[in-house]
């Protein structure tokens, strides 16, 4: 394969899943391609406040990660067969719309050179049960991963379902298995790749 990397991004509520269901998939195309993981480290809720001003700056340094993403990824251009991504554009704008900056159709245009990625996943969650597993897992439990951040979170992601290009929406409230399975028939199905 040598043509331009397939662009795969894992995009959720925290606890949906996401890093999960990436690193299943890169265990099993690792064997047989190039595979490349992008990720973004800087977690804009941490630092989300009240005042408008204040979030915009957030917002501002956030889309720079973004740009700093976009850029990595292109000079992956023929190294790899994937980039799978860990958050990459989706998120970024429904993060701008828990700010309460809007629209986010006219953050969309702005960032018009950043293409849409081959396929967006969504991991579908309960927020209850996205709970649930943040707190089962083995790690810190970040300032925003509270009820109600999650709730405003998904809100931000809903709202881009009509508008988002290549989206596709995985029930996320299943087993690990049964979830690894929707996500391979659905590469499969959007002609990402042909087995597994
Ligand atoms: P995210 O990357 O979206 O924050 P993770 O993949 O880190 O989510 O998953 C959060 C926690 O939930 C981890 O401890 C993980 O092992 C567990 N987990 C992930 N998917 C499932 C699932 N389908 N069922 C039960 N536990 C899960």
């Amino acid at each position: 394969m040598h043509n331009k990397p397939k662009i795969i991004v894992f995009s959720g509520i925290d606890g949906s899943g996401k890093s999960t269901q990436l690193k299943l998939i890169y265990n099993e195309l690792i064997t047989n391609y190039r595979v490349f993981i992008s990720k973004i480290e800087y977690m804009p809720l941490n630092d989300m406040n009240k005042n408008l001003i204040k979030n915009l700056l957030i917002e501002f340094k956030s889309g720079i990660e973004i740009l700093k993403q976009a850029t990595e990824i292109h000079t992956k251009n023929n190294k790899f067969d994937y980039i799978l991504c860990d958050r990459y554009l989706m998120c970024y704008l429904a993060y701008a719309y828990l700010y309460g900056i809007e629209p986010i159709e006219l953050i969309r245009k702005l960032l018009f050179f950043i293409k849409n990625p081959d396929l967006t996943l969504y991991f579908d969650i309960d927020v209850n049960l996205a709970l649930t597993r943040i707190k089962e897992r083995n790690s810190e439990i970040n300032k925003h991963e509270n009820y109600e951040s999650l709730v405003q979170a998904k809100k931000g992601y809903e709202k881009l379902y009509n508008s988002f290009g290549n989206l596709e929406i995985i029930n996320a409230n299943q087993s690990i298995g049964e979830i690894n399975s929707n996500v391979k028939d659905t590469l499969i199905r959007r002609k990402l790749i042909t087995h597994f």
